[in-house]
């Protein structure tokens, strides 16, 4: 009885499920069926901005408020507030012909007014509910400012830190990376898409962009479809099948053709393979881009190869708004191309409740209230609190204690209000962010004298502030330095090709080193650096990265010891730029390196090991692993096994620890990695405190394309890895059979 009354409930649920959606894409059609192909046009294009007068750029002559009226505008990006937007949107339902109301998107990347640690800390968190609470918070904040739609989660895997957009992932490995995407996309879109403090996200950038070549951003990639499938692919449909409303075409071209042109990723992959009816929008003029790409002669061509490619909404090109309409008329794209995109963005402007209340996003009453309130300002403390990582720290220098009687703190970073917010924060107000100093001097008041002296900025070559420094240093009983990059020196069009920390500041760490005083290096960027002398020379290392508005609360938190540190990197450090790539997921070769033998894969002029590996973070207290064990030493192709291990908490303070497990298929019918991040637990251990984890490994974190492009487990040998990071490890073996 239980069974079938589970039964029917299930059937009442799917039936709902259908016709709800069912009736997303009735009501869109019930829409479409009203429209003239210039309206139809009209919803595919997008803006960003509005204007009063023809513009430059090629954009149409007409005011913004004058195409709005004409229903030839269905988007705007970059236009933020209630009033605004309520402005904006009162002329669509009011005096456009079809009321069709408009859809405002936003690049909110990790926050709205209050910021967040941006995306990459995030996921050193290794803490998915609190990245869904940081998207959750921020979703709250831009959508009482208007913004119904925001550019991310940025889901690019990035295995090469040259390349500035790293900063905007999570990291290099396809498992956090998924995991971090749909928490992503959970917090932003919530339970329900048409409440009015949800967002639409859109997965970015659909699809490869992070491979680019020699990690230089828009450059070419290409890779074979095995690899792409393998490690890049995973974290875009992981946001899909979690429900993303819509996704991003990517500048790039891959495998000789540019994504906003490619049938491949578009059609094949995502329409036939994941079955989406998610919306895509171009990235920045990409469709304008084909030209240049060389692909498209001229424009119309490249509107033509865009809507067959099913790239859905034109994001500045003015490629659809010019020459879409004609390219149907001349029978060169079938409406039906057309009518599918547009329908695709009826249904997310109905999934997000915008025909029932157009408004619904814009009360300045709320807007008043939400912005950096409390509650999401305390928020993205928690988020930074968990997203630092403790790189070295010898004789337990940190937490430093209370009774020290002076600090020096160094750095043009240290006092920075600006540098802490990192990239695409452009909507948060520097006056009020903590920075690292202020944070410290709240932290210990008149008890600890704190001395402050730039010393160096991160950029130039002036030594001149470095005396002042070392006297302070001299005078002081620890020194704090704070170095790293600006704001501005990762993120998009922020490669490096060098990746020392800039300027003349590891100059100024040598001199200070001099002064025998203990060092603390805070480091405060956006993309793993290269740091072999830090790492050597200092004696404690603390991975900040930008930690958004409360950096310094939570900066002195971790040093005073208020919180003990949990975090662990999502991407492998090198110790120099020659290294790259150097991701811990790689192939073993058919001769791999050996340091007592010439012949395998390794560099002879440089030490061949990452400075800190995938997965790497140190705390306050000590944690040991043992006792690996497995429920079966062997299963069949479509069974699950279980590996349970003890993790003790060795040393004397509370702390969480990221328990990650790794597989590795010894034998396949391609190579496989030596090792792939396939699950992970974040405990809390009080001191004496032993846990025991269990891992269940199913079939699903068995699969891989085989030689065939298949998606299946193979049978054999596999060994399975559970540790403190990707090489500190406790290892046990099973078998697959048929
Ligand atoms: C970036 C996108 C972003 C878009 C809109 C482009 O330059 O590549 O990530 O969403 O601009 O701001």
């Amino acid at each position: 009885k239980r069974i079938i009354s589970s039964i029917v409930l299930l059937l009442i649920i799917s039936i709902s499920i259908y016709s709800q959606k069912k009736s997303y894409t009735e009501r869109a059609d019930s829409v479409l069926a009203l429209m003239t192909l210039e309206e139809k046009v009209g919803q595919l294009v997008q803006y960003s901005g509005d204007w009063a007068t023809g513009a430059s750029t090629g954009r149409p002559a007409s005011s913004s408020d004058e195409l709005i009226r004409q229903g030839k505008v269905g988007s705007f990006l970059n236009i933020t507030g209630a009033a605004k937007t309520k402005k904006l949107q009162k002329i669509a339902i009011e005096e456009s012909r079809l009321k069709i109301p408009l859809i405002f998107g936003l690049d909110v990347i990790h926050g709205y007014a209050s910021t967040f640690p941006i995306p990459l800390a995030e996921a050193s968190t290794w803490n998915p509910s609190l990245v869904e609470k940081s998207a959750r918070m921020q979703a709250i904040e831009a959508s009482s400012a208007g913004i119904h739609w925001t550019f991310n989660p940025m889901v690019d895997i990035a295995r090469d830190p040259r390349w500035g957009r790293i900063m905007e992932g999570s990291g290099e490995d396809p498992y956090l990376g998924s995991v971090m995407a749909t928490a992503r996309v959970r917090g932003y879109q919530g339970n329900d898409l048409s409440a009015n403090n949800t967002i639409l996200a859109c997965v970015k950038h659909y699809a490869g962009y992070g491979g680019a070549e020699g990690g230089r951003d828009y450059n070419t990639v290409d890779m074979s479809e095995r690899n792409f499938r393998d490690f890049y692919l995973p974290p875009y449909k992981a946001a899909v099948e979690a429900g993303a409303g819509s996704l991003m075409a990517s500048f790039n071209e891959i495998g000789g053709v540019p994504s906003s042109a490619s049938q491949f990723l578009m059609t094949k992959i995502l329409r036939d393979e994941w079955k989406t009816d998610a919306f895509v929008v171009s990235d920045w003029n990409s469709i304008g881009e084909l030209i240049p790409h060389g692909v498209a002669k001229d424009l119309k061509q490249a509107a033509e190869l865009g809507i067959k490619a099913t790239v859905d909404m034109d994001m500045e090109a003015n490629a659809y708004y010019y020459h879409l309409a004609d390219l149907v008329k001349e029978g060169k794209v079938d409406i039906k191309f057309v009518d599918d995109a547009v329908r695709r963005v009826l249904i997310a402007k109905f999934k997000l409740g915008l025909f029932d209340d157009p408004y619904k996003y814009c009360d300045e009453e709320r807007e008043k209230n939400t912005l950096v309130s409390k509650e999401i300002v305390n928020a993205t403390k928690e988020v930074a609190l968990e997203s630092i990582v403790l790189l070295k720290n010898e004789k337990n220098l940190l937490p430093l204690s209370k009774k020290l009687k002076s600090i020096a703190v160094v750095g043009q970073l240290a006092k920075s209000k600006d540098d802490p917010l990192g990239g695409w924060s452009g909507m948060s107000d520097s006056n009020r962010v903590t920075s690292i100093l202020e944070g410290l001097q709240n932290k210990v008041g008149n008890e600890i004298k704190i001395n402050y002296a730039e010393g160096a900025k991160f950029k130039g070559n002036d030594k001149s502030g470095f005396n002042e420094a070392i006297q302070l240093a001299k005078k002081s009983d620890v020194i704090i330095a704070v170095v790293g990059e600006g704001r501005y020196m990762n993120g998009e069009a922020a490669s490096r090709a060098t990746l020392d920390i800039p300027g003349v500041q590891e100059d100024l760490l040598k001199e200070l080193k001099k002064t025998g005083k203990p060092i603390v290096v805070v480091l405060m960027n956006g993309r793993p650096l290269t740091i072999p002398w830090v790492q050597e020379n200092v004696n404690s290392i603390l991975e900040i990265w930008n930690p958004g508005i409360k950096a310094g609360d939570a900066v002195a938190d971790i040093l005073f010891g208020d919180f003990n540190p949990s975090g662990k990197l999502p991407v492998t450090f090198p110790r120099y730029v020659g290294q790259i790539p150097i991701y811990y997921n790689h192939k073993n070769t058919g001769r791999p390196y050996d340091p007592n033998n010439h012949y395998t894969s390794y560099y002879m002029d440089l030490e061949n090991t990452p400075l800190y590996p995938f997965g790497f973070g140190l705390s306050y207290t000590t944690f040991e692993y043992s006792d690996i064990k497995l429920d079966k030493s062997e299963i069949k192709k479509d069974e699950s096994l279980i590996v349970s291990v003890e993790v003790k908490n060795t040393g004397s303070r509370e702390g969480q620890e990221v328990v990650q497990l790794y597989i590795r298929d010894l034998v396949g019918s391609v190579t496989r990695p030596v090792k792939e991040l396939k699950d992970f637990a974040k405990i809390n251990l009080k001191p004496g405190e032993t846990k025991k984890v269990e891992f269940t490994i199913t079939p699903d974190k068995l699969k891989f394309y085989d030689i065939n492009m298949n998606y299946v487990v193979e049978p054999g040998d596999f060994k399975v890895f559970v540790g403190t990071n990707s090489v500190d490890v406790k290892e046990a073996s099973f078998k697959v059979i048929e």
